[in-house]
């Protein structure tokens, strides 16, 4: 990835790179021209100056050669007079067309007339054979020569001129003109303006340090060609120190001055009519300094596009990251969503099969449950039938006895005693048929309907049956019963028949104690009315607790309980929608709890 970005963008620093050397070389080669342009037009306009100055007196010298005074002289060297008169017109005329000098020489050289005559360093009398305007205009041509005056010390243009008489060359006028005005307006400025000689020697510079210093190596030719012609009188000849090098497809000089090496470029013309060749020289500072501020702008511009690059690039990558996180964040959210729906389809599978599986341990229990309420119910009915078997057969075992006996007792005439036996056979019948009774009551339901019994009514009725065996038993019977209670739902008979079995229960287990005392108490709890039927008897062992409401369970002797008392008034109760139990008193003795609903008032009192 990084790899993948960071080539790319080396590939293209190297091409911005090679555009920016590229463009810092064009915008110097421009810059190049323009300077080059330039400094052509400095050019032009100091050779138009040269050529202007020396045309002006070109033509001059053949002019003032056919002078009379002039050839009068040339015949008559030695007059005086006439040397005189020539002098001052020699002079006249100098001034008038402002050279620096005019004179006038014969053929062996000799200076016999100059419009310098009166100065100390006037020509008259110095010899200048050895000059080539001299020789040239001998030679019959219009000369021309550049050089330092050897006996003014001044440098200055030669035009000389042959003096043709009659068509003889008699001798030579020259004009020297000045050039320091001319180079005087070459000073200054940052381009340097220097005329040369075709040897290099410069001769005539805006810079006075670099005179007669040459721009090309002094070789002894060379020196011995300027000797000879002394175009630089006595002057100290050196050289430039000059380096050439190349700027910008351009070739440049570079020249030391003073510490400093300046580069310069340089544009030359030639004037072959002067003989010389005018230089500008152009320092390329400038040029170099706009090229390497154009260079460092594109250098700059390119690593701020470089930069712009890069932080684009760096923000496509973050944001392809965090697409890419998100994405991922994404999946991850997805896959656990799908991971928490398998889990919830996993968990409704479990619970539905733990569904189906309660469904069917229900079904099984209910299955169990019928199948014990019917194993109970054969249990019952073998119960049932072993205790009915027991009571019944003892009776009729005695019955059977006793009819034998009577039988007997008629045949040996003992009426009495046979009579005394069928009235026990009779009460063992009504024994029988009193069992009989009790089941009955016990297997159908009653056809007496519920209705509100009031408590006091309920306790009177049973007060009446239970005398007698409380009196038997000698126990005293307490009844706390608040009248203002309210009345309950009951069956009158069946809650009397309920006080009776329970009251006479009471009265077996206190007979022979000390403490015969039993307690009817009753109370009220929301829609609730509990009887409470407590004695000081032995109470009921937590053991047998649960079984003494089962039909036919008795710790009563034979003959004495049936267990079906208890039995008979818990399904009673229930009947009545409330509920019966027994507990231990803290003090000794059994309670029973008779739970009974409070009724509503709509029931009537309903006779059985
Ligand atoms: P039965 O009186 O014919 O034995 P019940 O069903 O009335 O039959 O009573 C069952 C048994 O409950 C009694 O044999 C006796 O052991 C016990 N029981 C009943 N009431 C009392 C009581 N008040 N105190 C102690 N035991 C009692």
């Amino acid at each position: 990835m990084r790899y993948r970005i960071l080539l790319p963008l080396a590939i293209l620093a190297a091409i911005g790179l090679v555009l920016v050397l590229k463009g810092s070389e064009i915008a110097a080669r421009s810059y190049m021209n323009e300077a080059e342009a330039q400094a052509g037009t400095t050019l032009r306009l100091a050779v138009s100056a040269l050529d202007g100055h020396l045309k002006r007196y070109e033509a001059l010298p053949a002019l003032i050669a056919d002078q009379n005074n002039i050839e009068a002289l040339i015949f008559d060297p030695k007059n005086e007079g006439l040397r005189a008169r020539t002098n001052a017109y020699l002079k006249e005329i100098n001034a008038l067309l402002t050279s620096s000098d005019i004179y006038v020489m014969t053929l062996d050289g000799e200076t016999i007339a100059a419009s310098n005559y009166d100065s100390p360093v006037s020509f008259v009398g110095e010899n200048f054979i050895y000059r080539p305007y001299f020789q040239d205009a001998v030679g019959g041509r219009q000369s021309r020569f550049y050089a330092l005056g050897t006996t003014s010390l001044k440098r200055g243009y030669y035009f000389g001129s042959p003096i043709e008489i009659d068509g003889v060359i008699r001798g030579v006028i020259v004009f020297k003109v000045d050039i320091d005005s001319i180079e005087a307006s070459w000073g200054g400025g940052d381009d340097r303006i220097f005329v040369s000689d075709p040897e290099g020697i410069i001769f005539m510079t805006g810079s006075p340090e670099w005179l007669y210093a040459s721009i090309l190596p002094l070789t002894p030719d060379r020196i011995a060609r300027t000797e000879a012609s002394r175009r630089y009188a006595d002057a100290k000849l050196r050289e430039l120190p000059v380096k050439r090098g190349s700027f910008a497809g351009r070739d440049v000089m570079m020249i030391a001055d003073g510490r400093a090496e300046k580069e310069y470029l340089v544009v030359s013309q030639l004037m072959p009519e002067a003989g010389w060749t005018v230089n500008v020289l152009m320092d390329t500072g400038s040029v170099r300094v706009q090229a390497q501020t154009v260079t460092v702008a594109a250098f700059l511009t390119l690593c701020l596009a470089g930069l712009a690059l890069a932080i684009i690039v760096q923000r496509r990558a973050r944001l392809n990251e965090r697409m890419q996180l998100q994405a991922e964040a994404r999946n991850e959210l997805e896959r656990r969503v799908a991971e928490r729906t398998a889990d919830l389809a996993r968990v409704n599978s479990r619970i539905e099969e733990e569904i189906a599986e309660r469904r069917l341990t229900e079904q099984r229990l209910r299955q169990t449950q019928a199948d014990l309420i019917q194993a109970g119910k054969l249990a019952g009915l073998g119960q049932m039938s072993a205790a009915l078997s027991h009571e019944l057969n003892q009776p009729l075992a005695a019955a059977k006895t006793y009819t034998e006996t009577t039988g007997v007792l008629i045949d040996l005439g003992r009426i009495e005693e046979a009579r005394d036996n069928v009235s026990r056979i009779s009460a063992l019948i009504d024994r029988m048929a009193s069992i009989s009774k009790h089941l009955r009551n016990f297997a159908r339901k009653p056809n007496e309907k519920l209705g509100a019994v009031t408590l006091d009514e309920a306790m009177r009725d049973t007060l009446e049956i239970v005398a007698a065996r409380l009196k038997a038993a000698d126990a005293t019977l307490e009844i706390k019963i608040d009248p203002a209670l309210p009345a309950v739902k009951a069956g009158a008979v069946r809650l009397q028949q309920v006080l009776v079995n329970i009251i006479t229960n009471a009265a077996d287990a206190v007979e022979g104690l000390d403490d015969r005392r039993i307690t009817v108490s009753a109370g009220r709890d929301g829609d609730k009315v509990t009887i409470s039927v407590r004695d000081r008897g032995p109470g009921v062992a937590a053991a047998i607790r649960e079984r003494i409401f089962d039909p036919f369970f008795t710790t009563k002797g034979v003959g004495k309980g049936l267990g079906l008392g208890l039995s008979i008034s818990y399904n009673i109760v229930k009947d009545f929608g409330g509920s019966l139990s027994v507990a231990d008193h803290p003090e000794g003795g059994a309670v029973f709890l008779i739970e009974l609903q409070v009724a509503d008032g709509n029931f009537l009192e309903a006779a059985e």
